[in-house]
This record gives structure tokens, sequence and C-alpha cells, in this order.
């Protein structure tokens, strides 16, 4: 496929948001573009040209279908990038991405903190399946990047901030790293969102959004996209991955996230100045033993944040409390305002354990093994927050 079109190239980002992908309906006028929940589209009369493992023609939903595309027109418009292919979830986006750059021998460096599927997908189902070497770096730590990336690596992976500790790393130092030893770089980009970071102008070459968080932004949809200038190897996922392993995007999902989109960046503008007050005033707490966030001057990341992160640092906090999973779980059953249920990015604020009995615990670092929440800030008033974390840390004794 070509570059993606994007008529409002050069205005903002919130103009980009409302107007790119939409246009009036060629058959009605309607200001909105329809939802097209059709599996097939009618064939051209001579079929001697048609390509079935092509997706640029619309002729069966797997290939492609409407609401797919003009979100991709999207979602390419607030990455500022020339391509981006959506797919069912953010692990589907994923997957399809490491299925075509990945074969038998190559060797993929991955981070210690990731996104659990990713940790899976290299920890034992790459590496035992199809025999890639995958090997496990923490990311954070330069000098460890550069004793893994060795010449003829394929692959670096790298997720900044990362989940769920929110560790930072610093994409054009890994992404200098990378290319100079022929390696590729992604970058997992879901907490940090397109509003923040754009990696691929901090020479990433490949970045996965979980659309299912902030880009849909109201819990109630699932999506994911690779984003990429290399239009070529773009094609290839089409045609190895989406066609033919299948996680496509339904139209009805798509047109719910692109709906979702349109918000994006009044949304995260929000959350990113919610996030930064309240993880002020929990460093202020006696009970909370540490809070990881970017923006806290605290933050051992925040240095390299603030060089590649532009307008805020997201709105996922994590936080410890000096107590036992019990009442941590407590504490968070307590909680009357913040929703008590996996996943971010949603409208309303969420809140997750991460119990010490995790079998990733120890992979991260020392202060969080205990009593680790990962939290993530939603729309509502700020002061409600606090008063709910702080009527809910009471009523644990904390
Ligand atoms: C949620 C998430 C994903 C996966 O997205 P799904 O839509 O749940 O498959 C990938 N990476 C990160 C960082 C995430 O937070």
């Amino acid at each position: 496929m070509a570059k993606k079109e994007n008529k409002f190239e050069g205005y903002g980002v919130s103009t980009q948001a409302v107007h790119t992908g939409t246009d009036y309906d060629a058959e009605t006028g309607a200001v909105r573009r329809p939802l097209h929940m059709a599996n097939s589209y009618k064939l051209p009369d001579d079929l001697s040209t048609v390509n079935y493992s092509s997706t640029d023609l619309l002729f069966y939903s797997r290939n492609g279908n409407a609401n797919q595309h003009w979100l991709e027109e999207k979602v390419a418009a607030l990455y500022g990038a020339d391509d981006a292919i959506v797919f069912a979830s953010g692990v589907g986006a994923l997957h399809a991405l490491f299925w075509t750059l990945l074969k038998s021998g190559d060797r993929v460096i991955y981070p210690n903190v990731s996104y659990m599927a990713v940790y899976r997908m290299f920890h034992e189902l790459f590496n035992q399946k199809f025999g890639v070497e995958t090997v496990m770096v923490d990311m954070t730590d330069l000098s460890a990047v550069e004793k893994a990336v060795t010449d003829g690596t394929r692959l670096v992976h790298i997720e900044t901030p990362d989940n769920p500790t929110v560790g930072i790393t610093d994409i054009a130092a890994v992404a200098e790293i990378a290319h100079r030893h022929g390696a590729l770089l992604s970058v997992d980009n879901t907490f940090a969102s397109p509003l923040n970071q754009k990696p691929l102008d901090l020479g990433a070459d490949f970045v996965v959004d979980a659309l299912t968080k902030y880009f849909n932004g109201h819990g109630d949809a699932q999506g994911g996209a690779v984003i990429s200038n290399d239009l070529e190897m773009m094609d290839r996922i089409r045609y190895e991955a989406q066609v033919n392993v299948g996680a496509v995007i339904s139209p009805f999902n798509a047109w719910q996230i692109f709906r979702g989109s349109v918000t994006f960046p009044l949304r995260m503008q929000r959350i990113n100045t919610t996030s930064q007050f309240v993880a002020e005033w929990l460093e202020q707490r006696e009970n909370v033993t540490f809070v990881s966030y970017p923006g806290l001057s605290s933050n051992p990341g925040h240095e390299v944040a603030k060089k590649q992160m532009h307008n805020g640092y997201g709105g996922v906090i994590s936080f410890g409390l000096n107590t036992d999973d019990k009442t941590v779980e407590k504490f968070c059953a307590a909680l009357k305002v913040v929703t008590f249920a996996v996943s971010l990015g949603h409208d309303e604020s969420l809140i997750f354990p991460q119990p010490s009995y995790d079998e990733r615990i120890h992979l991260y670092p020392e202060q969080f093994q205990n009593g680790f929440i990962r939290f993530s800030i939603g729309l509502e008033e700020p002061d409600d927050i606090i008063c709910d974390l702080d009527q809910a840390l009471k009523a644990v004794g904390l």
C-alpha cells in the first residue's frame, strides 16, 4: 500500500484527531463515514486482476475493511507516520510484527519488564517452538543493552514507559546501538501514547500501540496497531500476519476506536496533568514506600523521559504500600471512585495490585517486591481521586 493519505498534515494534533480518516459519506452526504459490517464487497467484473492475498482491494473483511482503513489513516496521522496497520488487539499487533520479522535462528533482545504476552512470546513460545534466540535484558541499563546486541541481531524490542513498573528506556540511545549492529528497533508506545512520545522520530523502525488503552479511551473496544515508515515491511506484515494469520479488527471495534480517538489529545492532556498531581500527592504520603512516575524529579528515568516525552508523562503510576498482599486487596476494594479492575487508559481510573507471588515479581527492581500497585489515572476530578485514595488508605489503617 502507498503512504496513508493525510490532508491535515502540518495542522495541530487536536485538529488531526478530529479531521483525519473521516469525510462526508459519499452516498448520503452524512458528516460521518458509516459503519460497514459487511464481510464481503462487490468483486470487479474482470477477476483476472484480483490477488486474493492482497489487502488494498476491498473484497473480504480479513483482507481489510473500510472502517479499519479509516482508523489506520488516523493512527498514522497522530504518529506523523507514513503507515499504520490496525489489528484485533494490542497483542495481535505485537505478534503480527514479531511473526513477520523473525525466523528460526534469529536473535531478539527483549526487556526484563514488559507486557505479559511479550514475556510469554519470548520466554517460552518463539524460542521453544521456532528456535528463535531470545535474550532478556534490563533496557534501562545501556551497557547491558550494548553487551546483548551482537552483530546479526535481528530485532531489539523495548517498552517505555514499561508495564507494569513504569521504567524508562532511552529510545534514541537503544536505536543507535541496534542500528550499529544491523538490528531493527520496535517500541511499545502504549503507556506514552503519541501525544507524549513519537519513537519513529527518535530512530525506532516500528511502533506498537494497544489502541484498547488511550486511543479508544472508553474501555469498550479492543484493538492494536503497528506503525512504521517502512512501507515494504508493512506490506509484508499485511500479507504474512493480517491475511494469513488473521488477527483482523472487526469493523465495529474499528468504528468504536475511531470515535474514541477523536478526543484522544484532550483526554491525554488532562490525564498527564492529573497523573502528575496524584503522583506528587502519593509521594508525600507516609505509608507509600515508593512512587514510580517519570514526571517526578526523584524518578531515575526523569532526565531521559524529559528528553523524549514532549507533553507529559502519561497516565500510569506504580506505587507501593507498606503492607501485605491481603491489605493491598482490601485497600483496592475500599475505593469508591477508582475502579478495581485490570487495563488502563480508560475514562475511569483503574487500580490493579501486583502481588508478591506474581511469577515475574523477581524481575522487577527491589522496591517493587512488596505492596506493589499499578494505578491508571482517568478523567475524574483530580481532587476526588485523591480524596478516594485518602479514605481507602485510612479504611485499611494506612
Ligand atoms: C494492554 C497492553 C498491550 C496489549 O493490548 P491488548 O489490546 O490487551 O492486547 C500491549 N502492551 C502494553 C504496554 C499494554 O499495556
